[in-house]
């Protein structure tokens, strides 16, 4: 086994503290990465929280990992020593059922997801990515731009590839009219990549602070969206809506918004239901609303590329690993622009 250093949460209670895990050694399929950034998602929140009910502690949060490799073991053929490489949300799949033929391993029922996870052959816990170094099957590792800044590249691993399946898999075109709920760490990557597919974006915030920065990252308009005055003005006109606030709110007012066969998709996973949603605003229009889980292995791949291709890479704040309980608190009060990147040379 291999000591590896980590910051975990030991009780949802409980400040996330230094502890140390073991690591598997590298079996013949796996690669041994020392990780150089890790991004916070607002999930490591809800999980270290116990916030979804299934949280198992002791508990090593994080799945924007960036960082090198170290040793790769004999099968690896698509990474060596040094390379630069980054790893999401999922670690493991069954690679036979027909979701993982499908390339979605995010829905195969036996997907082992980075941390808080739980190997159905093995039964061992996955440890994520507030640690020094992971073992991960070579399949789950993904190849990231060696030219772009790669603490800011870490965001793209999570919040940069939930945002991108759903604007590709709703086929969002140039043009067309994209909101975006939400301007934090996965609202700030939907507006850039709505904005590189050509969309007109439009940015849904509850902050008065952010308006200038949801343009300079793109969004051509922002509506306040408690300003219900504002929010009519754009009654019947949206095309695509994608929705990635992390608290309970009212999704009517969103749905008003839609055209005909609009679709609102949620990203968000609050820990308490949204209010009930007044059929007649899907029936009338036969507009749609829907959900989307990150993305697929080949697709998270696809994204990688595409943020390359466009230079785009997350609004970072990067921070010692020993500020993480602090930057809960500021996540929760939305006071981060636009996530907080931990710069894992602090563990
Ligand atoms: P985040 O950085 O904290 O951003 C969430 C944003 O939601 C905030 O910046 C804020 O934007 C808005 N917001 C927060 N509280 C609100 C409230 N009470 N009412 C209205 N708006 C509020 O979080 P994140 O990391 O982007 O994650 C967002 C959600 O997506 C979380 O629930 C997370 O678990 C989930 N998630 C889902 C997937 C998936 O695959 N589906 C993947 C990753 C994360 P404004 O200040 O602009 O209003
Ligand atoms: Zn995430």
């Amino acid at each position: 086994m291999i000591p590896t250093k980590t910051y975990a949460a030991l009780d949802p209670k409980k400040p996330l503290t230094a502890f140390t895990i073991q690591r598997r050694k590298p079996g013949k399929n796996d690669v041994h990465i020392k990780i150089l950034f890790c991004g916070i998602c607002h999930t490591d929140i809800h999980q270290a929280r116990n916030e979804w009910g299934h949280s198992i502690f002791p508990m090593v949060p994080g799945h924007e990992i960036v960082g090198q490799v170290v040793a790769a073991g004999a099968s690896v053929k698509k990474f060596k020593k040094g390379d630069y490489v980054g790893v999401g949300c999922m670690v493991d799949s069954c690679g036979t059922c027909k979701d993982c033929k499908d390339h979605v391993e995010q829905f195969c029922n036996t997907v082992s997801y980075t941390y808080n996870s739980q190997d159905p052959k093995t039964k061992e816990v996955t440890y994520g990515g507030y640690a020094d170094s992971i073992v991960v099957n070579q399949k789950f590792v993904l190849r990231v731009s060696k030219t772009a800044k790669l603490a800011a590249v870490a965001p793209l691993l999570c919040a940069g590839i939930t945002t991108y399946s759903p604007l590709k898999k709703w086929k969002v075109q140039p043009g067309q009219k994209v909101g975006v709920v939400g301007l934090g760490g996965l609202g700030h990557m939907a507006v850039k990549i709505a904005k590189a597919m050509k969309a007109h974006v439009v940015v849904f915030t509850t902050s008065n602070n952010k308006s200038a920065d949801a343009k300079r990252l793109g969004a051509k308009e922002v509506i306040i969206s408690n300003n219900a005055n504002e929010m009519a003005k754009h009654a019947l006109s949206f095309d695509f809506i994608l929705d990635t606030v992390a608290a309970s709110h009212d999704i009517d007012q969103y749905l008003n918004l839609l055209k005909r066969d609009g679709t609102m998709c949620l990203v968000g996973v609050p820990n308490a239901p949204h209010p009930a949603v007044n059929p007649g605003n899907l029936v009338l229009k036969r507009r749609q609303l829907v959900g989307s889980l990150i993305g697929g292995i080949k697709e998270t791949q696809e994204m990688l590329d595409f943020c390359a291709k466009h230079k785009i890479v997350s609004d970072i704040e990067t921070i010692p690993i020993n500020y993480i309980n602090t930057a809960y608190e500021r996540m929760l009060k939305s006071d981060v622009k636009y996530r907080f990147v931990i710069d894992m040379q602090t563990i």
